[in-house]
């Protein structure tokens, strides 16, 4: 591909992002941060679980880490914990705010902030190759961290999750 072609497929994209929507994708198209949030945590784990029987493991962990991520947002939005346009770019950070609204007990964002890192380190390394039980774990820690803060809130209803 030639320098001219890239940019013109760059520009082009660029584009598709600031027309006017069109074909909006179904079930997200909310208003509130929060709910955005919740729907896109909701959409990851289900393409998670279609990854997992696909036999795609590696991007399926990861769709389970920006789940959990998405969770987290959902819930410090919801609790008032955090801005609508305030962004928190380290993993680390999100996961301690998450334990800090009580998601979980103290040692929670520390010990999922681990378990991110160690996943990173392995999979951009080649130390280690994803399995189908590494996913599997995942995106059952995934779900679970999903239902109990989205069951916990007064929005509950707006989850798309099939249980
Ligand atoms: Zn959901």
């Amino acid at each position: 591909m030639e320098n001219e072609d890239v940019r013109e497929v760059l520009r082009e994209a660029e584009h598709s992002f600031e027309r006017m929507p069109e074909t909006i994708e179904e079930g997200l198209d909310v208003d509130d941060a929060e709910l955005v949030q919740l729907r896109r945590a909701c959409r990851l784990l289900a393409a998670g679980s279609l990854l997992l029987d696909r036999g795609y493991y590696t991007v399926g962990i990861e769709s389970a880490f920006v789940a959990i991520e998405r969770t987290i947002q959902f819930r410090l939005l919801h609790d008032g914990a955090m801005g609508p346009s305030e962004v928190i770019s380290s993993h680390r950070v999100l996961y301690q705010r998450g334990a800090e609204v009580g998601l979980d007990d103290g040692t929670f964002g520390d010990e999922l902030a681990e378990l991110w890192t160690q996943n990173r380190t392995k999979t951009y390394y080649r130390l280690g190759i994803a399995t189908k039980g590494q996913a599997e774990a995942m995106l059952e820690l995934a779900t679970v961290l999903h239902q109990h803060p989205v069951d916990g809130s007064r929005v509950s209803y707006e989850c798309l999750c099939e249980v």
